[in-house]
């Protein structure tokens, strides 16, 4: 316990960079009052109504949905942030660590593919460090990258995007406790993992591991752009005082607090998403162009064939749409297949029965 609050008492805001730490944060007409009021004429918003009621702004904290979050879900209130999709988190996160023409981001590649736009959106550098050639994550290599570098922020996708493939938890912890900087742990496929650890456990003992959550996957709200940062309270106030006040809006925040309440649901599909991940893998293994399968505990599976370009047309010719993603490292000729609907996967299975290489 000594230990824990010891290091609790780590000053996290000195990892902000100065400007970010020092700012004076654009006050919102709506985040200026709190309790009940019947006549809002502070926004400048239209009085005409209706419409779901979106002549009004939205509520900038996001309090209903965090609330739900934090019900349903154990997220702490004051550890939630939302942004507009967890990519505005992952650009907010460089924005508020990173040094333009400084600083540098550290990922795994293969992996997703938005930490290094943001990171040079922001001329923020992105350092590489392969997975091991089983897709594994390269701990050593990931250590003396972190001593050599010292980025500002390591990124680790757990589930990976593309590979479906977790690392484990202590790995991860080891990492953060050796790394100076943040380490932002994505957690996007974390829901479809079987026995998931999330790191979300590790920010009471480490405040600078902050987690990446979207309601984009096992939520199906994609479209609602939903992201949830789980953050030190110091980190979340901070990306509270420097994002776009309005940023994200009220039909959305509707659709994601429904789609929170609406977990009991959510858990069924996902056992459903499973199963059909499991069928759909072993049919794959059947199939004598399949050259690999690789074990997945995200809602897509990636395989390797012989020619993944080939076969990414003619499935393309007969409407259904996969990801190539040979074009990653170690990946050569694999494709990328989100487990969708019975019929979905019914029409994919039909049309892989009939490719010849
Ligand atoms: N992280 C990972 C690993 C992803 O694959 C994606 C989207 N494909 C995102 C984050 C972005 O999700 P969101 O829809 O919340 O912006």
């Amino acid at each position: 316990m000594a230990k824990y609050e010891e290091e609790r008492t780590e000053d996290v805001s000195s990892l902000l960079n100065p400007w970010i730490r020092e700012l004076v944060p654009y006050s919102s007409a709506r985040s200026e009052f709190s309790g009940k009021a019947d006549v809002l004429l502070d926004a400048n918003e239209s009085w005409v109504g209706g419409n779901d009621g979106v002549n009004r702004y939205p509520d900038p904290l996001c309090r209903e949905l965090r609330k739900a979050l934090e019900e349903k879900l154990g997220l702490p209130y004051e550890m939630t942030a939302i942004g507009n999709g967890s990519d505005e988190i992952i650009d907010m996160l460089i924005r508020m660590f990173c040094a333009p023409g400084k600083d540098s981001v550290m990922i795994e590649r293969p992996t997703y593919g938005t930490y290094s736009v943001f990171a040079r959106t922001s001329c923020v550098d992105v350092v590489d460090v392969p997975l091991t050639p089983s897709l594994d994550l390269d701990e050593e290599a990931v250590m003396r990258a972190i001593a050599e570098k010292k980025p500002r922020i390591v990124f680790i996708c757990t589930p990976n995007n593309p590979t479906g493939r977790v690392y484990p938890l202590d790995a991860v912890e080891r990492i953060a406790a050796a790394n100076p900087g943040i380490t932002a742990v994505d957690e996007a496929y974390g829901d479809f993992a079987e026995n998931f650890h999330s790191a979300v456990n590790l920010i009471a003992a480490n405040p600078r591991v902050v987690v990446l959550r979207t309601l984009s996957k096992a939520f199906a709200a994609a479209g609602a752009r939903i992201g949830v940062l789980v953050a030190d309270p110091v980190i979340q106030r901070t990306f509270m005082k420097a994002k776009p006040p309005y940023n994200v809006p009220l039909l959305s925040q509707k659709a994601g607090l429904a789609a929170v309440n609406d977990y009991e649901n959510v858990k069924r599909r996902v056992e459903e998403t499973r199963r059909r991940r499991k069928d759909f893998a072993s049919f794959l293994s059947s199939l004598p162009f399949v050259r690999e399968v690789f074990p997945s505990e995200a809602n897509f599976v990636l395989f390797r064939t012989g020619d993944a370009a080939a076969l990414y047309t003619c499935l393309l010719e007969k409407g259904i749409v996969v990801r190539n993603r040979s074009s990653d490292p170690m990946l050569e000729n694999t494709l990328r297949v989100t487990i969708g609907s019975e019929e979905e996967m019914e029409k994919l299975r039909e049309a892989l029965c009939g490719w010849r290489e």
